[in-house]
């Protein structure tokens, strides 16, 4: 008896980013990623006897950066808390963190979904905390080991409010996150390393009803594939339980990749069961209006206001605009080409998203990286568009631009590339291929005109690929039909 309705998800992520400081939130070790376990510990970090700790006013900073950049309220005054439970990598039994007055308040983030949708998702909170330690349980025969240099290492808990309804909108917030923390400089977004992992909290409810159901939360998932398929297995999971009358449990819940599913880890702790109180040792975090000011002054262009101007006054697609705007370098990057071209949006688009993003791809190569500069990509550009050479022939004159061969300019000299622009040379090398092919030249003008193709391709192996496509175009028309 399966009283069949539609079901509507209601999903909510907290994002862990970790702040990229070169020390930790309390205390002055390192938090460079990699290093030989326990290499970097603090005292403090572990909270010895006798220790203090101090709040670092570069992670402090780059928490106010976000949530300046979300529209959020800055707290003059927020509280660091000890959030108590016992786990073998918390050896002092708390984690800081922060719980009723968290750095930044609520504000929104304005979101494109895949399919072209804008969805503007509520960002409850965002509060400084510190990370714990890492078993590790395939190191040691029979046991595990614990590595405590992450511990203390900073964190911005990012928590979305409960708007998200399906596993692609999730999938799509928390990839505007991810660019949006990079772009501002405040994380690196390393998933691998774990610098960027997310919970994601899942419930069904009745589509219309307006109560929320009760919630799973699947732990620290730290790859855009993994939580989409996490959420959706879990979606299915819950409404396949309810329909059979069972009663769901609040629960924390682990994703298993390589089974594609998620499996309960423990039943969920409400935040009594923390018993959470303000840290005795730390006074409360403070801000001034001239630090908000400050940092205020210091944020770049944010993405979302980025993509709209190249939309709005560059005339590019949604796509291209985009594309260009998923990561600051990238963006950046295509301007600097766009100010050595200017008015020519579309074309540099074309041949930052195509070209050059392939040759990065294929070299393993982030944008900073690339072995082509923007100006140096803007003068091969230029080439194209001043006719001097065909889009064709500048993939190849890119190729070798790549490999170190010189500027544009160079490689089409020595090379011979220019394109052959002169009616008269063109005209000969038309006449030579209509002599060569009077069979098909009949044909043709018998009514045959897909052979236009056949003598277009047939000039330009003799040229070598440097006709004018346009002016080859028009010769060969008035040719075949004089
Ligand atoms: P806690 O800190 O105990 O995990 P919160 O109430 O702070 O709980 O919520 C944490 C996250 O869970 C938020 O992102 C919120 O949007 C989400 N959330 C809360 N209730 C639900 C629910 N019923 N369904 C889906 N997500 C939820
Ligand atoms: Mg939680």
């Amino acid at each position: 008896m399966t009283d069949s309705h539609p079901w509507q998800a209601v999903i909510g992520l907290e994002i862990h980013a970790q702040l990229s400081t070169t020390s930790k939130l309390f205390s002055d070790a390192s938090t460079a990623y990699g290093a030989d376990p326990n290499t970097q510990i603090s005292a403090v970090d572990v909270a010895l006897p006798g220790t203090l700790p101090v709040p670092n006013r570069a992670a402090r900073d780059k928490a106010i950066r976000f949530g300046l950049a979300i529209g959020a309220q800055i707290a003059r005054k927020s509280i660091f808390a000890r959030k108590n439970y016992f786990y073998p990598d918390l050896s002092k039994g708390y984690q800081i963190s922060q719980y009723e007055l968290p750095i930044v308040g609520s504000g929104k983030l304005v979101v494109r979904t895949d399919d072209g949708r804008t969805l503007e998702v509520e960002i409850q909170r965002a509060h400084l905390e510190e990370d714990a330690g890492k078993s590790l349980h395939d190191v040691f025969h029979a046991a595990t080991g614990i590595d405590f240099n992450r511990a203390g290492v900073p964190l911005l808990e990012i928590v979305s409010a409960p708007v998200l309804h399906s596993a692609q909108d999730a999938v799509a917030y928390m990839r505007t996150v991810h660019t949006l923390v990079r772009w501002l400089g405040i994380c690196d977004g390393n998933m691998q390393e774990g610098s960027f992992r997310c919970d994601a909290n899942v419930s069904v409810r009745p589509l219309g009803e307006t109560k929320l159901g009760t919630r799973t939360e699947i732990k620290n998932v730290n790859s855009f594939r993994f939580v989409e398929k996490a959420i959706e297995y879990e979606i299915e999971r819950q409404i396949r339980a309810l329909e059979n009358g069972e009663r769901l449990v609040q629960e924390t819940r682990l994703y298993d990749a390589a089974h594609h599913h998620t499996r309960p880890m423990r039943s969920k702790e409400d935040a009594d069961d923390y018993r959470y109180f303000p840290d005795p040792d730390l006074p409360p975090l403070m801000v001034t209006d001239t630090d908000i000011a400050t940092i205020r002054a210091g944020l770049p262009e944010l993405p979302q206001a980025r993509r709209q101007r190249y939309l709005e006054t560059l005339g590019l697609s949604d796509a291209d605009a985009a594309q260009l705007c998923a990561d600051k370098a990238t963006a950046d990057y295509f301007e600097a080409v766009l100010t050595a071209l200017p008015g020519q949006a579309k074309l540099c688009a074309n041949w930052v998203l195509g070209e050059l993003a392939a040759a990065l791809n294929a070299g393993g190569l982030a944008i900073e990286s690339s072995r082509v500069s923007a100006v140096a990509f803007a003068h091969l550009l230029r080439r194209v568009h001043d006719a001097t050479i065909s889009g064709k022939i500048a993939k190849d004159v890119f190729a070798a631009m790549w490999t170190g061969e010189g500027d544009a300019d160079a490689i089409i000299e020595t090379r011979g590339l220019t394109q052959i622009s002169d009616v008269g040379a063109l005209a000969a090398a038309v006449d030579a291929v209509l002599v060569e092919f009077p069979v098909q030249l009949a044909d043709y003008r018998g009514g045959n005109e897909k052979l236009l193709q056949f003598f277009v391709g047939q000039i330009m192996k003799r040229t070598r690929g440097q006709a004018n496509p346009q002016q080859l175009n028009t010769l060969l028309r008035e040719k075949l039909h004089s």
